[in-house]
């Protein structure tokens, strides 16, 4: 099966990553909704939320980490960002590799339209 994150995981696809370790991968997002978009994605391939397990909680963890750490480095931590994982249709869901999106650097609209 062809998954594009996959691809960038493994480096098959190029992309600009801005941090990667043995369980997560960060890239800036090739058509940006903020001035700071940025993916966090596990390597594993994991389609969605909804095939999260227990086991997976310290991939999870990192996750997160990793976006406070983006967020620091691009300059958004004091000035505020959002962390989004669309799921299905409804949401908006294009890519079915689970992937936090990290938006700053500008005000954001709440609730999402
Ligand atoms: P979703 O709509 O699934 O929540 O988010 C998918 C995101 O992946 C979109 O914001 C889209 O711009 C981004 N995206 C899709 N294909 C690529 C790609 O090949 N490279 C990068 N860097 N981002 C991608
Ligand atoms: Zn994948």
């Amino acid at each position: 099966m062809a998954c594009i994150f996959c691809n960038i995981v493994r480096g098959e696809v190029p992309a600009t990553v801005v941090y990667k370790d043995d369980l997560v991968t960060a890239f800036r997002d090739i058509n940006p909704k903020a001035p700071v978009h940025v993916l966090i994605v596990p390597n594993e391939h994991i389609a969605s939320v909804r095939e999260l397990r227990a086991e997976h909680g310290p991939m999870l963890a990192r996750m997160f980490e990793v976006a406070s750490r983006v967020a620091a480095q691009d300059n958004v931590a004091e000035s505020g960002f959002r962390l989004v994982i669309n799921n299905g249709p409804h949401a908006g869901q294009s890519v079915d590799h689970l992937h936090l999106h990290l938006l700053g650097g500008r005000p954001m609209a709440w609730p999402p339209g």
